[in-house]
């Protein structure tokens, strides 16, 4: 009898142990597959400005070979968002690596990943570096580079052409604060209790853009929160949204 109940509580708690390993590899999938498929798409708007030769004319054969990257790097976005929509899940669990680490050259460094698209899509990115140094920030960088990607993102998919995007950063004693606005289709007072939970996608939203799963928002939060961060917002509909949180200071 003892042994019984006894080979059964080990079973069990195998099976915990099984379960947070497949979380773990489902977040790790997850988180990756949005970062790969970030990358590709700022390729997609390199390889389209050479082939419509808006960085210079190309020769045919230039163009052909060019025209058939483009093709191959279409179908890895296809399958890596197929591989972001299989992979839903209920919970982020990622292990964390902190450092102190320099916000303005991560913020530059992804500005400049989306440099093509916004481009493509006539937005306009500025980045207003305050005057003062800013301290080393103690953040895991592969993680917050997530947070800047899906806010950047979102403010230019949800952004109309001749969109502006202003980024913006404040130091303060132990964090830094820094702000994404945006001049899009906003957010209703009603969507907004919504916006960071898991698979959320307002009306406007999915009316814009067929492709979004409303997982970016809600991982974003939870990398804040790993960082005793606090992230909020404010929108008006048809006007514009602002994205802000906070990180510490190293
Ligand atoms: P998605 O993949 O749909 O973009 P997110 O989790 O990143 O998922 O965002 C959730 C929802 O929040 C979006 O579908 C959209 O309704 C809203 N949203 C996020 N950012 C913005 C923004 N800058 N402007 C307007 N709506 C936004």
């Amino acid at each position: 009898m003892f042994k019984k109940l006894f080979t059964i509580k080990k079973l069990e708690q195998k099976n915990q142990e099984l379960k947070k390993l497949n979380d773990m590899r489902a977040d790790i999938i997850s988180i990756n597959a949005h970062q790969l498929r970030t990358s590709l798409t700022a390729m997609k708007w390199v390889f389209k400005m050479l082939i419509d030769g808006d960085l210079g004319k190309l020769e045919p054969e230039q163009k052909e070979y060019i025209g058939k990257i483009s093709e191959r790097n279409e179908r890895m976005i296809k399958l890596v968002s197929e591989m972001l929509a299989v992979n839903k899940k209920e919970e982020v669990n990622l292990e964390y690596s902190f450092k102190a680490e320099d916000i303005v050259s991560l913020i530059e460094n992804v500005i400049f990943d989306f440099s093509g698209e916004a481009f493509k899509n006539n937005i306009e990115i500025n980045f207003e570096k305050p005057a003062e140094k800013i301290p080393p920030v103690r953040i895991d960088t592969e993680k917050i580079r997530v947070v800047l990607q899906n806010i950047l993102e979102n403010a230019i998919k949800y952004s109309d052409g001749e969109g502006k995007v202003l980024i913006s950063m404040i130091p303060q004693k132990d964090y830094v604060e820094i702000s994404i606005t945006d001049n899009g289709i906003g957010i209703s007072p009603e969507d907004q209790k919504k916006i960071f939970d898991k698979y959320f996608r307002a009306k406007n939203a999915e009316a814009k853009g067929p492709t979004g799963t409303g997982i970016g928002l809600f991982t974003t939060k939870n990398i804040i929160d790993k960082h005793g961060g606090k992230i909020w917002f404010e929108s008006e509909e048809n006007k514009s949204t602002t994205f802000h949180f906070t990180i510490p200071i190293a």
